[in-house]
């Protein structure tokens, strides 16, 4: 299946769930989910919404996590099978992977005001691992690695940016960061509390496990 390319509030507003997939607009008052929260379209707000329960719920879920992290189901399928082999809790292991791919990281680390804008950090080449370049976005980094933005590429704009963006933030407990340096460090695995998203991947557990 294809990546969606269009304006991202809607999916927000069809899941009536903010997925944070834009930067700072979705910390502000203009979220369109804050301010209308109906379903998208022409006649989103006479639409009468449905209680989703059942395999519909957890298929919601995945969806949501996928668009999130940006994840195609290839990919998040495979997510869901590494977790399950491993021993611990299969749904916080899928988050834990999600969490530890290298265009979260970045964001997290405040390169970027958004996911999707981390993602092409990456992939533009402007961020290391351990000194050496990566740039792939699925990227899994590991306890120790260090995680900055490569030297010639400091001053571009968009760091500016998301640097004021990710002072406003709360810290992340799994990450030691240097937000003056463009840097930072992977001190420990993320448990499920870091992740502060409306995700419930027991749903998904559910439903991959069917
Ligand atoms: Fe748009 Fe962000 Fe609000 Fe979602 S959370 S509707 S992406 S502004």
């Amino acid at each position: 299946m294809a990546r969606y390319t269009g304006p991202v509030c809607r999916l927000c507003r069809r899941d009536g769930t903010k997925l944070f997939l834009k930067g700072a607009k979705c910390f502000s008052e203009k979220c369109p989910v804050e301010k209308r929260n109906f379903p998208p379209g022409q006649h989103g707000q006479s639409k009468k919404v449905k209680k989703v329960v059942g395999y519909g719920l957890q298929l919601r879920e995945k969806q949501k996590a996928k668009r999130i992290y940006f994840t195609l189901e290839t990919q998040f399928r495979a997510y869901y099978q590494k977790a399950s082999n491993r021993t611990g809790v299969t749904g916080e292991l899928l988050l834990q992977q999600l969490e530890t791919r290298l265009d979260n990281v970045a964001y997290r680390l405040g390169f970027a005001l958004s996911r999707r804008q981390s993602r092409q950090i990456v992939r533009h080449g402007h961020v290391t691992v351990n000194g050496r370049k990566v740039n792939i976005p699925s990227y899994q980094v590991k306890v120790g690695d260090e995680i900055a933005i490569r030297e010639g590429s400091k001053a571009l704009v968009v760091l500016e940016e998301a640097k004021n963006f990710a002072a406003g933030q709360s810290s992340v407990q799994w990450l030691d960061i240097n937000r003056d340096n463009l840097s930072g460090k992977v001190i420990a695995l993320p448990k499920r509390e870091d992740v502060n998203l409306p995700v419930n991947e027991q749903l998904i557990v559910e439903l991959y496990s069917k």
